[in-house]
């Protein structure tokens, strides 16, 4: 038995088998191997290109009934590359004459065949780019899979352990078919895309274990302690009997969680708060309106433009969010294309910033206002479908007033094209912004005159006031949602709203987080939104909470100049809590 660290995130223990994932990006192993025997890796690669086309196969038997005309496109022109014979004579000539393995032999393929790619003019046909890295990915995970544990996607089985080096935005898709046990990656931090996942997935996940997953492979048993960042490696009877009384004790206190689920959430003082639900996918709601989310408070739509190769054009779009706010009469914030930086979907087409920094280059309603082609199918499409139910429009990541302007023309534009059309569309939706640059939180008081409501998007507000890329594991140990910097900001916007009279809400992890709770209620926020995994454990705190009691510490704290100080008064105000409930994590 052996133990390794982390970062945990998510929930609670989880106790089953490891299965390592590679993914795009992930390095392959490169090794040399002696001339005679170069026959044999060549049939080694012979038979991995055979056994992934097979596997390909099969999967898309498995999901060729409920999955789109588009889905099937992509997986014929996979499997046609697979099966190209040029790919196995090209990577059997490279294995002959450089004297290396089969996967790097295809690495070096591949390279050569991207280069071609990326050079052609015609932004479609760079893009395949992408498509011959996934097909020869897949035939290096099956090589990678015989000669030491790894595998593909495919034929996951429940309460398996995810090892991978990282997990990207567009993998959510995927993960969230499978009933995994939990997530160790390389890579990532509190807020990275994995603890984003897991938690919604209400899972274990280990993050940031940087190069300790290669101590793993596929068939280790594992006990992964989400709440301490600890993955235990083939545990001993002992440490196994203890984790899996915790994992039942942690079970019952999930099930005594389920009976607040229909209570209201009212502090003890009276003081009634909403708790909204945040969704990346539209089949998310229900799930949502069965935690009793108040609504939802942010529905990320970004995932409607990943895993394919063109854009959803207006008509689709209307069609998802026409039955989203159909099935619900509660408030439905859909948020506009928040795409760029961490949140990539197709290899930097559609003007995608490719910039050095690209969280600071022309991404969300910078990459929106840029490219209209992208921005106004959606707003159209918002527009005609908000007569289904109670819309309301969030702008992500805005900073600046001539921002606002553009988008209010644009608006404008809108309904003027749809009243000469004749389409219904509401006139009055509220439109509101995320507040997730400094710049805009100190100046919220102006954001909050031109706006209906304001969110504040806690995981980027804390990545640029902190200078910690949120997807960079190396500085992620700075994360700190109650740095007093964050927390004086988080003020000013609270009391921008106040003295606007418009709601303040807040969507980023931070609004999830039970630790910050009390000390947001303080602060007067009153409308949280958050994976609706954890609405029952927030809904949980603030019923434990005297906000009027805790007022004033609050106050102390954002004035204490000593960091001591300024700590024990963070636990004084989590230690008043009422909280006789056990915990969840
Ligand atoms: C945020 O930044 O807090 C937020 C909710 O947006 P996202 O995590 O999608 O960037
Ligand atoms: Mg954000």
């Amino acid at each position: 038995m052996f133990t390794l660290h982390g970062t945990g995130v998510g929930f609670g223990i989880a106790i089953g088998t490891a299965r390592l994932i590679r993914r795009l990006g992930q390095e392959v192993p490169e090794y040399s191997i002696q001339n005679e025997q170069a026959d044999a890796e060549i049939k080694r690669l012979t038979k991995g290109i055979h056994t992934a086309t097979e596997c390909l196969k099969a999967y898309y038997e498995d999901i060729r009934r409920e999955s789109t005309d588009e889905v099937h496109a992509i997986l014929d022109a996979h499997l046609l590359m697979m099966q190209d014979p040029v790919l196995l004579e090209q990577s059997a000539l490279i294995i002959r004459e450089r004297l290396v393995n089969a996967e790097f032999a295809l690495q070096v393929h591949c390279n050569d065949l991207q280069e071609i790619f990326q050079n052609i003019d015609d932004p479609y046909m760079r893009s395949k780019s992408d498509e011959i890295s996934q097909v020869i990915g897949r035939i290096q995970d099956e090589l990678l899979g015989q000669r030491a544990g790894h595998s593909s996607l495919e034929g996951i089985q429940e309460g398996e352990i995810i090892v991978t080096h990282d997990l990207m935005p567009a993998d959510t898709i995927e993960f969230k078919k499978y009933r995994v046990g939990a997530f160790l990656t390389n890579l990532g931090g509190p807020i990275s895309h994995t603890a984003i996942l897991a938690r919604s997935m209400r899972i274990p996940a280990i993050v940031g274990l940087h190069e300790g997953i290669r101590y793993l492979k596929s068939g280790d048993t594992l006990v992964v302690d989400g709440k301490r960042g600890v993955v235990l490696v083939d545990p001993d009877t002992a440490a196994l009997d203890v984790y899996e009384r915790r994992a039942a004790k942690i079970q019952r206190a999930k099930k005594e969680l389920e009976s607040i689920k229909y209570k209201p959430a009212i502090s003890l003082d009276g003081q009634t708060v909403q708790l909204n639900a945040n969704i990346e996918f539209a089949e998310e709601l229900s799930q949502s309106l069965a935690s009793s989310a108040s609504g939802i408070g942010l529905y990320r739509t970004e995932s409607l433009y990943m895993n394919r190769q063109e854009f959803p054009d207006e008509q689709e779009q209307f069609e998802v969010y026409s039955a989203l706010l159909y099935s619900t009469k509660l408030p439905i914030t859909i948020r506009t294309l928040d795409l760029g930086a961490d949140k990539q979907v197709d290899g930097g087409r559609k003007n995608m910033s490719l910039a050095t920094n690209p969280a600071l280059g022309r991404r969300a309603i910078r990459l929106c206002l840029h490219d209209l082609t992208l921005f106004k199918p959606q707003l159209r499409a918002l527009f005609r479908a908000s007569v289904h139910g109670n819309l309301k429009i969030m702008i992500p990541m805005i900073s600046d007033q001539a921002e606002l302007d553009q988008v209010f023309i644009v608006l404008n534009e809108i309904r003027q094209e749809l009243t000469q059309e004749n389409l219904p569309f509401k006139p009055d939706i509220p439109v509101g912004g995320m507040i997730e640059v400094p710049a805009a939180a100190v100046t919220a008081d102006i954001f909050a005159k031109r706006l209906d409501f304001l969110s504040i998007g806690t995981n980027d507000l804390i990545q640029y006031t902190l200078a910690i890329d949120r997807i960079d594991d190396e500085v992620n140990y700075l994360y700190d949602p109650l740095h007093p910097a964050i927390l004086r900001l988080i003020k000013l916007v609270i009391d921008a709203g106040k003295n606007a009279d418009i709601p303040i809400s807040m969507c980023g992890e931070m609004a999830g987080d039970v630790e910050c709770t009390r000390i947001l209620l303080a602060l007067g926020l009153r409308e949280f939104s958050m994976d609706s995994a954890v609405i029952s454990e927030i809904k949980q705190r603030v019923r434990g909470t005297d906000i009027n009691e805790i007022e004033q510490i609050v106050i102390d704290l954002l004035s204490s100049n000593d960091p001591d100080h300024y700590r024990g008064l963070i636990e004084r105000i989590n230690r008043l809590s009422n909280n006789e409930n056990p915990s969840i994590t």
